[in-house]
């Protein structure tokens, strides 16, 4: 379950980035999860829970975009969307291919109360 120790990161950097912003609570945290994280929203959701209380995270919303892996093919340069277990190139068959989008683990915006 390494969902716990990606949301512990979470946690330690909102907490940090709202203490310096003066901030009271926490009110929104966004993500965005590459879906070849194969990170589970669900045990996120868990994980944050089991976290924020006792932080300024505590009562957070906490919302996750997944996002959907793209490739590009080396070979014939095609630049086409696919799942966890189908990377290879849907026009030549190529498997020489680089990976545009599906690893991100960021945090993409927080919301904070500052009294
Ligand atoms: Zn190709």
């Amino acid at each position: 379950m390494h969902e716990l120790g990606i949301m512990t990161g979470v946690v330690q950097s909102v907490t940090a980035a709202a203490e310096d912003a003066g901030a009271s609570q926490v009110t929104d945290i966004t993500l965005r999860m590459g879906r070849m994280t194969e990170v589970i929203e669900e045990a996120l959701q868990f994980a944050f829970e089991a976290l924020a209380p006792g932080t300024v995270c505590e009562g957070a919303a906490l919302h996750i975009v997944m996002v959907e892996p793209r490739s590009l093919c080396l070979e014939c340069g095609c630049e086409y969307d696919h799942d966890r277990f189908h990377m290879s190139c849907p026009a030549c068959g190529s498997g020489n291919v680089k990976l545009l989008a599906g690893r991100e683990m960021n945090i993409e915006s927080i919301e904070v109360d500052i009294p």
